[in-house]
């Protein structure tokens, strides 16, 4: 039977409802070339407005899924456990500690920064590895973090470059079925969703966010995956660094066991649910202590320098971060008055931070790893005027100049302290 992409078009238009063969036709059409992008682009739109159900989004997640390879990696007998983030702006943290952790990850998206060009801060490191090899490390040093292939959910490669650039982003479906299609292709036994919330994340409520986790918990779980979804704070960045070898660093620092307080929180909450879900350990405090002396013993650290090393970075890094790429120029950002920080703005530092070249306005630009912003001051934090709040990092000083102004009126000073800042908001689970 000759499939037709204007009545797919035209049905979504007008408010039906596919059927799981029809959305399974039209990805197929649209992965082997016969339906165009402006046609894809279209429907995208049209599913935007109108919406897609339940079973439309579970076809649309399988048909996305099986449009390119699907992994299984038969060889690693430790529970396969990945951690996820919808995306936001200093978000850094990936860990494993006992759980295999085959992590195929993605770049900055928009204001949002992304995994693989911070792992790429590192010289040397390989974001793409023959699956082989990728099973190899993730047997061998229990986790390893790459690239999506050309081969791994290509429909969804192609349609999220489509909704960049066609205003269909935020679209609950939508979202579920690329993030799905790309995490269940890693051959994973459970998922730890990090759905942010607030100013620098896609979704800017909590009950979008909210609405968001059920679907992906509800769709995750229908497709045989164990997932919970976590619904964290994004109104401020996490950490006190922006920019992708600052964030490297401060990911060490972590590993280190130091860094800041709400990164930890949040690295040793999303780990703990990841060893629960693979059954390491059953209940949180337990897997939170486990992680936490992963920290303190080093474990944690020597595990993220095995992975660089398997990925062909340059280990000193790990061992020594200065060594990581450093920027020309530095221009403080100073306080204009005395009181406490009541909000600090992900979403214009994260603006800023792609302004400085830390992240991309086209999809074909280069990422300067050096670039970004440190941030000296924190929401709920007493300044007196004067006082350093900001450090921008930038190829050069008038590039960091240009930045001043939108970094320093991201920092609200208020008379008096803001409520104390909550990193996980919500959990959701089946
Ligand atoms: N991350 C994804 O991978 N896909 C989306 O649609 C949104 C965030």
């Amino acid at each position: 039977m000759s499939f037709n992409p204007v009545e797919m078009i035209r049905s979504k238009r007008d408010g039906e409802t596919h059927s799981a063969a029809d959305i399974r036709g039209f990805i197929e059409q649209f992965t082997a070339g016969s339906v165009a992008d402006y046609q894809m682009s279209a429907w995208l739109m049209a599913a935007f407005q109108r919406g897609l159900d339940e079973r439309e989004t579970v076809a649309l997640t399988e048909a996305m899924l099986h449009s390119g390879d699907v992994l299984s990696l038969p060889s690693v007998k430790a529970v396969k456990v990945d951690k996820h983030s919808t995306g936001g702006v200093g978000d850094k943290i990936s860990i494993a500690c006992g759980v295999a952790v085959p992590m195929i990850s993605g770049r900055g998206l928009g204001h949002t920064g992304g995994t693989l060009d911070k792992l790429e801060a590192i010289p040397g490191y390989r974001v793409q590895l023959a699956p082989k090899r990728f099973e190899r490390v993730v047997r061998e040093v229990g986790v390893s973090m790459i690239g999506q292939s050309a081969r791994l959910a290509p429909a969804d490669r192609r349609i999220y470059a489509l909704r960049d650039v066609t205003a269909t982003v935020e679209c609950i479906p939508l979202i579920v079925a690329s993030i799905l299609s790309k995490k269940l292709a890693e051959g994973i036994d459970g998922l730890v969703l990090d759905v942010k919330v607030g100013r620098g994340a896609f979704m800017k409520d909590l009950k979008s966010a909210r609405a968001l986790a059920q679907a992906l918990v509800r769709v995750g779980s229908r497709a045989g995956k164990r997932v919970v979804a976590l619904l964290t704070d994004m109104e401020a960045p996490i950490g006190r660094t922006i920019g992708n070898a600052l964030e490297t660093r401060e990911a060490i620092e972590i590993l280190n066991n130091s860094g800041p307080a709400d990164t930890r929180e949040l690295t040793l909450t999303l780990g703990a649910e990841m060893l629960l879900l693979a059954r390491i350990e059953r209940a949180l405090p337990q897997a939170r202590a486990r992680l936490e002396r992963a920290l303190a013993d080093g474990s944690a650290l020597e595990r993220f320098l095995r992975m660089v090393k398997a990925h062909g970075g340059d280990v000193r890094v790990v061992e020594d971060p200065e060594r990581l790429p450093r920027a020309q120029a530095r221009v403080e950002v100073l306080a204009a008055r005395t009181g406490f920080i009541a909000e600090c703005d992900a979403y214009a530092l994260g603006l800023s931070g792609v302004a400085l070249g830390a992240g991309r306005t086209r999809a074909d630009q280069a990422v300067d790893a050096s670039a970004g912003i440190e941030l000296f001051a924190q929401r709920g934090e007493r300044v007196t005027r004067g006082q350093p709040l900001a450090l921008i990092h930038a190829r050069s000083k008038s590039l960091a100049q240009t930045e001043v102004a939108r970094v320093g009126g991201a920092f609200r000073i208020a008379s008096s302290a803001p409520k104390a800042r909550r990193v996980v908001l919500e959990r959701v689970s089946r």
